[in-house]
């Protein structure tokens, strides 16, 4: 196994250099090859498995050859020390839960796993290294708690000011040890930049090591292929499966995508998405066009310019046409966002949060047209994570999770800073 670039196909690393990089040095991103294409008797045999078991069988087919099996296995199930159970929802609607971890979202596993991979490799290095985390909720959260007192790792997680909620800025701003919080006085996609312009200057580049923890870093997305098989075993036999997910910067579904690759029986992938609608008005229009960002209730999916479509384009190789065969977009605004939400709960009783809301009425939508299908929306977050909304729609009270609302206690610490990258160089250099 290699890695290449997505902008050089003949540009290839090794696991530990492209874990350490994150970006490949020509700005591209770190794609595998050649893909592990699971046999009829592996997948037979996967159908038994808990994510944990999943999650070692898969890490040996895919960073076996860089790490040996007795060193990956138990970093592989200290990662992945939790389940992502399938819990229906209606008929042939299923909610694939992700919330099960340590901070409540599906991050955790791509968070935990990079953590541990890069532990491996930092063990014996003599200066610290620097993991750059740019965050629009819960990824901070997930990044910070996944690499809380690792030794010789030190995180520094970038985050708009005002734009995460209260409890998401508690979870990765109160820690300290060897997480700090940047507060930028911006939005998401100048967090995302400051980071992408600290991985191109050669001048600091030399004086400290940086890595980046985002879902470019390909330790992050590509664990996150491990539940899609653990949804299709817990799936119900003989289902013509979807997913829809619900998307932001196009990790999850990267990661989806990949499953697929190696073998595993999807016929459909929708992308949920809140008014940030670049991808789907590329699936319609085959233009892809960033543009700034906007604000909504399901605020972990507010992303103009989705860094990850880019490995998507590669996995397709440009050609749109193959990518709508398997894809199509949605995209909901904050009142629609709303009313999914109320509906589910009050015809099923099931809470969702606003991302798994978006993923939900995707599914139900395209099922409306094709019976034929079961669909399976990925539940990203914890309800409780988004409180405030929730509970303006459904006027009840949330049962918050003890592990989530031991943060409210504690303070706040964080260093704030312009959206400039000559601050952020600042901030960093002063803390080789
Ligand atoms: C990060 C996040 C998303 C978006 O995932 P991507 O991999 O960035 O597309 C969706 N929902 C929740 C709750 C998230 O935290």
């Amino acid at each position: 196994m290699h890695y290449y670039s997505t902008s050089n196909r003949e540009l290839r690393f090794g696991l530990r250099e492209a874990l350490m990089k994150g970006l490949a040095p020509d700005g591209g991103l770190f794609m595998p090859a050649p893909i592990p294409i699971l046999s009829r008797d592996q997948l037979e045999r996967l159908q038994k498995m808990d994510l944990t078991q999943i999650a070692v069988m898969l890490s040996g087919l895919l960073f076996g050859e860089d790490i040996p099996v007795d060193k990956l296995q138990p970093l592989v199930e200290e990662a992945v020390n939790f389940d992502t159970p399938l819990v229906q929802v209606e008929e042939k609607i299923y909610a694939l839960e992700l919330f099960h971890g340590p901070t409540l979202a599906f991050k955790d596993v791509g968070a935990r796993f990079l953590a541990r991979l890069l532990g491996y490799y930092t063990r014996e290095m003599e200066q610290d290294i620097h993991v750059l985390v740019a965050t629009s909720g819960d990824t901070g959260s997930a990044v910070a708690s996944g690499f809380l007192g690792v030794p010789g790792i030190r995180v520094h997680v970038l985050y708009p000011s005002g734009l995460v909620t209260p409890l998401q800025e508690k979870q990765f701003t109160t820690l300290g040890e060897n997480i700090s919080a940047v507060e930028v006085s911006g939005t998401f996609d100048d967090c995302q930049q400051l980071v992408k312009q600290a991985f191109m200057d050669r001048e600091l580049l030399q004086q400290m090591t940086l890595t980046s923890a985002n879902s470019i870093n390909l330790a992050r997305f590509l664990p996150q292929a491990f539940y899609y098989f653990r949804a299709w075993a817990q799936a119900p036999d003989h289902a013509k499966l979807l997913f829809a997910v619900p998307s932001g910067n196009y990790g999850n579904m990267t990661a989806g995508l990949m499953a697929r690759e190696m073998g595993l029986p999807v016929h459909r992938f929708l992308s949920a998405n809140n008014l940030n609608d670049i991808v789907p008005v590329y699936l319609q229009t085959a233009k892809f066009t960033p543009r700034p960002s906007v604000a909504t209730i399901a605020n972990a999916m507010d992303v103009g310019n989705p860094s990850n479509f880019e490995r998507i384009l590669d996995l397709f190789e440009h050609n749109h046409e193959r990518i709508t065969d398997l894809m199509e977009g949605y995209s909901y605004s904050d009142p629609g966002i709303k009313k999914i939400i109320r509906t589910v709960y009050e015809g099923t009783g099931y809470l969702c949060d606003p991302h798994g809301a978006t993923g939900y009425q995707a599914a139900r939508t395209y099922l409306d047209q094709h019976p034929e299908y079961t669909g399976i929306f990925l539940e990203t977050a914890h309800p409780a994570k988004f409180r405030e909304s929730v509970e303006e729609v459904t006027g009840k009270p949330l049962q918050v999770p003890e592990r989530l609302a031991v943060f409210a206690e504690r303070k706040k610490q964080s260093t704030v800073i312009k959206p400039a990258y000559r601050d952020f160089r600042e901030y960093l250099l002063a803390r080789v």
